[in-house]
């Protein structure tokens, strides 16, 4: 449903679009046989303007489908509510960072660098009504019949769309999240309606613990909107009393993950099924800053190629190149923040802690704030801290949370700065995964599926303080030196007497690790981690992460 490419194709929302690009990136790099469908959003997801008195206003992303993309001639035909609407597309081919292949030498399927093409269905043509080219208008804006009418056109036109675009020959469907469940349909047309046909080839990746993540729709409903397109026994499929995208796409899969070994727990647990877990991980070309890249390319032969040459070569790094490029990197980052800053900049010798994510409840990204007087006590001049991140128009209490945080900003003026940068997007996401010394993470426990910024810090040896949550449990328990973690890996207690524990212990850390480690003379120890935070993207990479549904999922 969403693919963060860059900024300039604002057709995502946050991690899972973002994920989802650094996937399809990795199959660029490795030459690996795929493609890529999503849905070209006319209207782009969001653009935040925060007003003096910390409230925000949300606006539609205007962008440049012709500038952006390549129009294609395809047309494929959907039924919706029992009338044909056109499909149309455009495409964007993703082509390998690097040169060869790491696959070559395996054999069979690989194949030379074709490019990854990533198609972007679209409504919007001539031959539709007014109404039906409307329905790709914008990701996640419409009611329940305008969902569902858009999985259709995923889900439906997205087969269609392949095989009109000359794909006849695919042995895999990999569903991103339940969102795209219908193709399983469409296939099941293709192949007599035999439900195993259609399973040996498809996989699924679900992407939240969280319930209303999960698409559900009323059968009357569906009914109304897809018709025939349901078959027989779809009750079986996707649930008795409601069709829900999730266990239609886990009915026909051979292949059912989670995004993280916790979270691949959860979703057992969840969905009263065996799930397995491929932890996510990022592009480490990508999300390498200029500097870093620099770095890598000077010191760590083939990293492009092979990130595994990360965990074994980042130790050697010297600790002089390693700082100059990291100075580098933050300066930048507090060039643009003190743009905004006034009289009062921000320094770069002074420790600096980010934070940015989609403000969700969960995420919990006013814990920071829970104590003020002691957060004056241990930060009073030894740290500033920058913010970014959106909330979803519709979520009154996530935008309030962002207001709050920016009143707080103010009572705690002249003793910390403090900046809420708006607009968090994978651009201004680049200069604070690089540019910050200290990433900040906070989610509930068991509710953050992955998360994937605190890999991009790692990469930038920015040191991850993180609730043991997602991959940060795998992440710490690979290497403690890493990076910090706050609070105890599980709770059993309610959530307000655990948000007062984490918030205690993350003042504690501060006080006692973070800060000082931060200012001993020299900071031996702050750039060994550094240089462990590195290491651990010899794995957290979407390289190691692709070739690991390939291993479990394709093959
Ligand atoms: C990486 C990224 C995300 C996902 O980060 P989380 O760790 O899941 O919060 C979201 N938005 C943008 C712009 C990103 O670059």
């Amino acid at each position: 449903m969403e693919i963060g490419l860059k900024g300039s194709i604002p057709t995502f929302a946050g991690g899972l679009g973002v994920l989802a690009a650094d996937l399809m990136r990795s199959a660029a790099d490795l030459s690996l046989p795929a493609a890529c469908v999503t849905v070209c959003w006319k209207h782009g997801y969001l653009h935040q303007h925060i007003r003096p008195d910390g409230s925000q206003d949300y606006e539609d992303m205007e962008w440049n489908r012709e500038k952006e993309l390549e129009r294609l001639p395809e047309r494929v035909t959907v039924k919706i509510e029992g009338r044909d609407v056109v499909v149309g597309v455009w495409v964007l081919k993703l082509q390998s960072h690097v040169e060869g292949s790491a696959l070559s030498g395996r054999g069979q399927k690989a194949r030379s660098s074709a490019g990854v093409p990533v198609y972007f269905l679209d409504t919007d043509v001539p031959e539709n009504s007014p109404q039906d080219r409307a329905i790709c208008d914008r990701l996640y804006g419409g009611d329940q019949a305008m969902r569902i009418t858009q999985e259709v056109v995923l889900g439906f036109g997205g087969v269609k769309m392949l095989r009109a675009l000359g794909h006849k020959d695919i042995t895999y469907f990999h569903m991103n999240e339940g969102h795209c469940s219908f193709l399983t349909l469409e296939l099941l047309r293709e192949r007599g309606f035999k439900d195993d046909e259609v399973r040996k080839s498809c996989a699924f990746t679900t992407h939240t613990p969280i319930k209303a993540g999960h698409d559900e729709f009323g059968y009357d409903l569906a009914y109304r909107i897809v018709g025939d397109g349901l078959p027989w026994h779809i009750k079986k499929l996707a649930g008795e009393n409601a069709l829900s995208m999730t266990e239609l796409a886990m009915s026909l899969s051979h292949y059912t993950c989670g995004v993280s070994k916790v979270h691949g727990q959860v979703s057992s647990k969840m969905f009263n099924r065996p799930i397995d877990s491929i932890t996510n991980g990022v592009n480490h070309i990508e999300w390498a800053s200029p500097e870093m890249q620099e770095l890598f390319d000077e010191l760590i032969p083939n990293w492009r190629k092979d990130p595994l040459q990360l965990l074994k070569m980042s130790r050697d790094i010297p600790d002089d190149k390693l700082w100059k490029a990291h100075q580098k990197a933050k300066k930048k980052l507090l060039t643009l923040v003190n743009a905004s800053q006034g009289e009062h900049p921000f320094s770069e010798d002074v420790l600096t802690i980010a934070s940015a994510r989609r403000v969700v409840p969960y995420k919990r990204p006013e814990l920071l704030y829970t104590n003020l007087d002691r957060l004056r006590q241990v930060g009073d001049g030894k740290i500033q801290i920058i913010h970014a991140g959106n909330a979803h128009p519709h979520d009154q209490f996530s935008m309030d949370v962002i207001r709050h945080m920016i009143e707080q900003s103010w009572e705690l003026r002249g003793c910390i700065k403090i900046a809420y940068l708006p607009n968090y997007n994978p651009d201004l996401a680049k200069l604070l995964v690089s540019g910050a010394d200290v990433w900040l993470n906070t989610p509930t426990r068991l509710h953050e599926a992955s998360g994937t910024s605190g890999m991009k810090a790692c990469l930038n040896g920015v040191l991850n303080l993180s609730t043991l949550d997602g991959w940060w449990i795998e992440g710490y328990a690979m290497d403690p030196e890493a990076g910090w973690r706050i609070g105890p890996l599980a709770s059993s207690l309610s959530p307000d007497d655990t948000r007062q524990i984490d918030a205690e212990d993350l003042y504690t850390q501060l006080q006692y690790q973070v800060i000082p480690e931060y200012n001993y003379e020299g900071r031996a120890r702050w750039l060994r981690r550094m240089k462990r935070a590195i290491g651990l993207m010899g794995y957290f990479n979407a390289n190691r992460c692709v070739l690991e549904y390939w291993e479990k999922a394709w093959k």
